[in-house]
């Protein structure tokens, strides 16, 4: 296999990326000098051996736990849930959360085989154990069903932890991303949260 149809091959492998825009940038990619490609490939290098999972959050990181994590200054009593560590980024931007955050790594969804067991519900269930400083936990999943089915899922597993739980008020568009929301619209679905009724 040619170098050429190698890389081809990879790039079609992602998403959003078809067989002709895997093969467009491959063309650009050849007529770039060789010191930005081997800075490109080492950037991809990187990712598998410098990032891993925060073992508290599960959040992207070089450290763990991660800078989030390990900032004091930040709120420990206060832990937003988010669907995939990427939600963690657009939250950060809208500059107004001083807590921690929880990735659940998807949502419950019976038709693609995601169930809760797939997600990390119970690690989030031992964060807010009786007796942690967890005050409150806000639920920042998607507003799309299936954000809606797996908040309301989290919402009782922890109900009898005695926290409060609260829910973004979903100023978000049906079916839009938290990753695609701007900040002033995060930080008033934020700001708007409502507990949830049991
Ligand atoms: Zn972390």
């Amino acid at each position: 296999v040619s170098a050429i149809d190698e890389v081809t091959a990879e790039l079609a492998r992602l998403p959003g990326i078809g067989r002709k825009t895997a093969t467009r940038l491959t063309y650009f990619l050849l007529k770039q000098p060789k010191s930005a490609l081997e800075r490109l490939a080492g950037a991809i290098v990187a990712l598998g051996t410098r990032i891993s999972t925060c073992s508290i959050c599960g959040n992207w990181s070089e450290t763990d736990p991660c800078d989030i994590c390990a900032d004091g200054r930040r709120d420990a009593g206060t832990v937003c849930v988010v669907e995939e560590a990427s939600d963690i980024g657009a939250i950060e931007r809208s500059g107004e959360y001083r807590g921690v955050y929880h990735v659940l790594g998807g949502h419950i969804s019976p038709l693609d085989g995601v169930g809760p067991e797939d997600l990390r519900i119970e690690a989030l269930r031992g964060r807010v154990a009786n007796g942690s400083s967890v005050r409150e936990v806000i639920l920042a999943t998607n507003a799309s069903m299936e954000g809606e089915v797996t908040a309301t899922y989290v919402r009782r597993v922890l109900e009898p932890q005695g926290v409060r739980v609260s829910r973004i008020a979903l100023g978000l568009p049906v079916g839009g991303d938290l990753e695609y929301a701007d900040g002033l619209t995060i930080a008033r679905a934020l700001a708007a949260r409502r507990e949830m009724a049991s």
